[in-house]
């Protein structure tokens, strides 16, 4: 799905415009890099060094949440905006093949792990794992919270 072949564009003249959807569910665009899901929109334009790739793209993603742990899904959107040249040039890290072939996977797997949110929650108002014995706030209410509000009563009475 994240290769395309370009070669029907490459034989077009400069500034021709094709527009691509992408929708996909459970893949790997990488070895490290697995997405519930993938939709956007992408142009490919055809320019005097290559095609001109850009859009946006909107990855779901299961992780852990970053109090709890327990899973959850967190969806990062980015923008696309590269060149992917017909030879390897200085100019851009991206290129078509010999196959005219456009591999989106590289480009997709470098913005998506750099625009992954630093701290993705189960909820927005998730309690957290208790610091002392681990229990999972969320569902029960552990003893040493408990404990604590008892001591903090007797300091004040
Ligand atoms: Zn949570
Ligand atoms: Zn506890």
């Amino acid at each position: 799905m994240l290769r395309i072949n370009v070669g029907h564009i490459l034989s077009k003249c400069f500034g021709f415009v094709r527009e691509v959807q992408i929708k996909g569910k459970r893949f790997s665009v990488s070895s490290d890099l697995f997405l519930d899901a993938l939709c956007g929109n992408i142009s490919l334009t055809r320019t005097p060094s290559g095609i001109l790739v850009a859009g946006d793209i909107e990855a779901t993603s299961s992780t852990e949440c970053g109090r709890c742990l327990a899973s959850c899904l967190s969806t990062t959107l980015t923008g696309v905006s590269e060149l992917y040249t017909l030879a390897h040039s200085e100019q851009s890290e991206f290129t078509i093949d010999e196959n005219c072939v456009l591999n989106l996977g590289p480009l997709f797997r470098e913005l998506l792990l750099v625009a992954e949110p630093i701290l993705a929650l189960c909820c927005s108002d998730c309690k957290g794992l208790c610091a002392d014995c681990g229990a999972n706030l969320n569902k029960d209410e552990c003893e040493c919270r408990k404990e604590s509000i008892n001591k903090n009563l007797s300091v004040v009475f």
